[in-house]
């Protein structure tokens, strides 16, 4: 597998895919690779003649600086872990590769969808995540990129960000991959301790429970129901909101020809996790 550390050293193995006009798959991520993230590098491999993946811990989309500095790093491990599932090219850039300028953020126009969830509780994340996403992009040149339905509004976002900017590159978006327990795997789990990751269960639990609830009440009254069930447990809940899928508008009503989605925030501790599930 080829490691390029630098944005000249990843040039001229782009230069060389495109020469041979070979098919590119793309999957960015910030590293701590788990099973989630390889089920990515597994798709892409199997629909691309190449495939490259990133490890950048993107400084811009984080709000909170303590989150930034201790955010796992594990770059040997996750060199293995690609090597093993077969990944052709590593792309770990430093900061410079990326901002050249300073750590300045596009303006990238996002029709709302930055707005709610975790735009509303981790403010400027999204303009920092869709600027590396873009910039990665456009240095890239993909034929397809990969992104997990874990981070549903993120991938929403990049849908709605590519069609705007008319990059011309397919988004897959990837189901979410749990532990046995149906804990989503994250790169943030590595930091629970062996008691809150217990304890965090309870969030797929929730959501399964509202997708039940579902069927016989209103959003309202499911958002409800399950906010009061969060006061019995150790997990702070940020939000529990259930949206239309498309717009990532609060739904008031459930409409048979639409889909809804719930989305959690939760504090384990000081460690915040986040999950979604469609509901209906
Ligand atoms: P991250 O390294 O957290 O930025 O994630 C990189 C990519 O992996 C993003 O597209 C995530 O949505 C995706 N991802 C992270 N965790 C999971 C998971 N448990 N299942 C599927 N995809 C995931």
């Amino acid at each position: 597998m080829l490691i390029l550390k630098t944005r000249n050293e990843l040039f001229d193995f782009i230069q060389y895919i495109n020469a041979k006009n070979l098919s590119l798959g793309f999957v960015p991520t910030m590293g701590a690779l788990h099973d989630g993230h390889l089920s990515l590098f597994k798709r892409a491999i199997e629909d691309n003649q190449y495939t490259i993946g990133s490890i950048f811990i993107n400084p811009t989309q984080f709000d909170n600086q303590n989150d930034l500095l201790k955010y796992p790093r594990t770059v040997e491990d996750d060199i293995n872990k690609l090597e093993s599932v077969g990944c052709d090219a590593v792309y770990i850039p430093g900061v410079e590769d990326l901002y050249p300028n300073g750590l300045e953020c596009d303006t990238i126009a996002m029709n709302g969808l930055d707005l709610v969830m975790e735009g509303e509780f981790r403010p400027g994340h999204f303009q920092g995540m869709a600027t590396v996403v873009k910039r990665l992009l456009l240095q890239i040149n993909p034929t397809r990129a990969y992104f997990g339905e874990k981070d549903f509004q993120q991938l929403q976002i990049i849908r709605h960000m590519v069609c705007a900017l008319k990059l011309p590159v397919e988004i897959v978006g990837m189901p979410i991959i749990r532990e046995s327990s149906g804990l989503a795997m994250s790169s943030r789990n590595m930091r629970l301790t062996p008691d809150f990751k217990k304890k965090s269960i309870f969030i797929y639990q929730s959501l399964l429970k509202a997708k039940e609830l579902s069927s016989h009440y209103t959003p309202q009254k499911v958002v409800s129901k399950i906010e009061k069930m969060y006061l019995n447990t150790d997990l702070k809940l940020e939000y529990f909101t259930i949206v239309n899928e498309e717009t990532l508008l609060t739904a008031n009503t459930f409409d048979d020809c639409k889909n809804y989605r719930a989305f959690i925030a939760v504090f384990a501790g000081d460690i915040r996790l986040i999950d979604n599930l469609q509901i209906r």
